[in-house]
Order: structure tokens, then sequence, then C-alpha cells
């Protein structure tokens, strides 16, 4: 038995099966690169599940933890610190919208904040219902989980008590259809990450600020994905030129240190007067010093303009290959369609040649590096990738 076997042996005794047995025991990481506990080495083009901006290890990252773990790790929110302060004042600043930040510690807890302003929303106003997508991931609590449209995963637990309507993603007739003044507040992601990375189509984010302020309902954008440079930008919304009511952050905010936050407009955010909201390690001083750092580095480093160009470079080095079918989303977190439903062996088979993708769906490889990737650790991941494509789909003469 291998030191992983082993590992894998104790998990599976220990820990719940709600993630099955995981492929990998990673022991450390640098760059972009991950070692397993038996000295394999993995190129990680998925960044733990779109978090890891920097890479592992970086000593922006590093540094900014551990002197702050140093400093002083915890307040709760009976008492403030500086750290925090900076970064609603830097996000809001990113944003380039007058507004106020609630800080917290995940996807899931930031969009049950908002969840929470489109309720008060819709008390004050007297408005009962909630617009969200099918397909659409918003996280596995049980108010996220009342507007998350995968059925598998949210009928389970329902009845929610709560007035849901649920439209095909990216359809604006059906958006229009269900708009109307009893709706609170229309929940969207301007890219459904977890469907495969499915970008809504161009003028469908403009169109639902038009219906949802014609009829008095929040527009509430779920960018815990799709935010912190992963579309080459920091909000994936700001291409539609449109200021959405509150907006969710989490993922790559933290670089791999947990925090969720809700960005809203001044109007929104007088929503929670005190006392309505509160979590105890909600804008943790080392969260918060990790996100700075992260920030920083991004800024620092133009790695938003490095996941742009190198985005292209992908869409040239695998787009000629017959079984890749297209390549959904912008810059470097991309939904590599195939033309066949091979996607979870692929990633099989990936593993093998020493990378790291995820397959959300039968049919798409997605990928989602750390910002800081080169173009030849992204060439070695494409020939990794029709080297893993000749395995599960050869095509004679499928090379570009
Ligand atoms: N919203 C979106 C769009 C997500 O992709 C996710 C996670 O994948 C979540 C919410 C939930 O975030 P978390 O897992 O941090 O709670």
């Amino acid at each position: 038995m291998t030191y992983s076997e082993q590992i894998k042996a104790r998990y599976a005794a220990a820990l719940m099966g709600n993630y099955g047995l995981p492929p990998v025991v990673i022991r450390e990481g640098e760059g972009r690169y991950v070692t397993d506990v038996d000295g394999n080495t993995y190129l990680d083009m998925i960044g733990g599940i779109a978090v890891s901006s920097l890479g592992h290890d970086h000593p922006a990252l590093v540094e900014a933890v551990s002197v702050q773990a140093a400093r002083l790790a915890h307040t709760s929110n009976l008492f403030l610190h500086e750290k925090e302060v900076e970064l609603a004042e830097k996000l809001l600043e990113l944003w380039g919208n007058p507004g106020k930040v609630f800080l917290c510690n995940s996807g899931t807890e930031a969009n049950e904040a908002a969840l929470k302003l489109a309720i008060l929303h819709g008390n004050a106003t007297g408005k009962t219902r909630i617009v969200a997508t099918e397909n659409g991931f918003h996280g596995r609590s049980l108010g996220a989980l009342s507007i998350t449209g995968k059925d598998a995963i949210r009928e389970p637990f329902g009845p929610f008590g709560r007035d849901v309507v649920f439209v095909p993603y990216g359809d604006l007739d059906a958006l229009k259809a269900a708009v109307d003044d009893t709706v609170a507040a229309v929940f969207l992601e301007p890219t459904q990450g977890e469907t495969g990375v499915v970008p809504a189509p161009a003028g469908y984010l403009k169109a639902a600020r038009e219906l949802t302020a014609a009829n008095g309902a929040l527009l509430i954008l779920d960018e815990i994905q799709s935010g912190f440079g992963r579309t080459g930008a920091w909000f994936a919304h700001t291409a539609e030129g449109i200021v959405p009511d509150a907006v969710t952050l989490a993922k790559g905010l933290g670089g791999g240190v947990p925090i969720g936050a809700v960005l809203a407009t001044e109007e929104a955010a007088a929503l929670f007067t005190k006392g309505v909201h509160g979590s105890t390690f909600g804008g943790n001083p080392i969260a918060c010093a990790a996100s700075l750092a992260v920030i920083d580095t991004i800024e620092r480093d133009h790695l938003l303009e490095n996941v742009l160009d190198l985005g292209r470079h992908l869409d040239a080095r695998l787009l000629g290959d017959p079984r890749v079918a297209e390549i959904r989303g912008q810059a470097l977190w991309r939904g590599i369609a195939l033309t066949e439903p091979v996607a979870a062996e692929v990633v099989e088979q990936l593993i093998g040649l020493g990378v790291l993708a995820n397959a959300p769906r039968a049919d798409t490889v997605r990928i989602a590096p750390p910002l800081t990737i080169t173009e030849s650790e992204l060439d070695d991941f494409c020939d990794k990738l029709i080297a893993a494509l000749d395995i599960t789909s050869p095509a004679p003469g499928a090379r570009p």
C-alpha cells in the first residue's frame, strides 16, 4: 500500500462520504504545482476550484498571513480592526461604485447575507418572490440552496418556505416573463461555473438590470466564481457596464484563506441595520490580510493582463483539435467542451499525466488555474490534455 492509499483508507474511515474519495492526497504546493504524499508532482489547473489565485506558497500571501497571525488573529465582531476597514475600502475602490461591504467566510455565507438583503427588501416593499436560474449554483446551506437551480442537490432538502422561480439561464424572454412587481430580487451568475463555465449571452445582464430596476427588484450577482480575476477583470459584470444592487464574492478573494464578501450599493446596504446579521469569524484579520495581499499582487504583477493573454493562447492551442467542440468562458476560467461525454475519463488520465483539472459535466473539462501561471506551464497542460484525449478518444491526425 502506498502512503497515499493509507491516507485515503484513513480518510474513508474518519470523514463523511459526501465528497466520495478524492483521488490525490496533496502534501504541499509551490507556484502552480502541488506534490502528493508519495512525491508525485501535479500542475494545478483547477486552483482549488478557482481559489488559489496566486498559486501555492506565494511569498506575499505567506508573509501577510504570518505577520497578521503573529500580530492579531481574531477580534470577533464585538471589536474592529484596521485590516477589515482597509479591505472593505479597497473592494469598493475596485468595484468603482459607492456602497458598503459585509465580510464573511465563504461563498455560501455571502449568498446567505445577500438573500437576507433580498428578503428585507421584500419585507419593506411587499414583494415576496425571488427569481433565480436553472442550473445556477449558490451554495449548500438551506438559504443558498433554496435559490440553487440544480434540482438533484436542492430537492432532497426542500421545501424551503420561499417563493423562488427558476428560469432557464440566459433566456431573456423567460426572465422578462418572470420579473414583475412581486419580485424582490433576481439572483444571477454572470457565468455559471458549476454547470461547466457557461457564460450568459452578451446583453443578458444589462437587460436583467433594466428589468429589475423597472420592477423595483434587487439585482444580485453571484461573482463567487467569476470574480476576482477569473475573467481577466475584477468583476465579470463590469463588461456590461452595469451596477447591480449587490455582488457576492469568495473563492479567489482570499487566495486560499477562507473569506467571503457582499458588496452592496448604499441603498441596499442600508437594509442591514444593527443586529440583522452577523458572523463571529467574518472579517477575520488573517483572512483580510490575505485578501489585501492577493489584491496587491494581482495589481503589482499585472495578473489580469496575464490571464487574458494566456486565454487567447489556450484557444490557439486547442481549438483546432477535432475532439474539442468549443472552449467556453474567458481568460483562464474555461470550460473545454469535448465532442464526446468523456470528461471524467480525461480528467482521470490527466491526473496520471500529472495535471489536476475537473469535470463539472460529462462533456466538459474545467480549468481555473492560478492567475500566476506561465505560458510554458499552459503549453504543458495543452500537451497533456491532447495526450489524455489521445487515450480516451483516439482520433488519427487530430493534433492541431
Ligand atoms: N456561488 C458560486 C457561483 C459558486 O461557484 C460557489 C462554489 O462553487 C458558491 C456560490 C459556494 O461557495 P462556497 O463553496 O465557498 O460556500
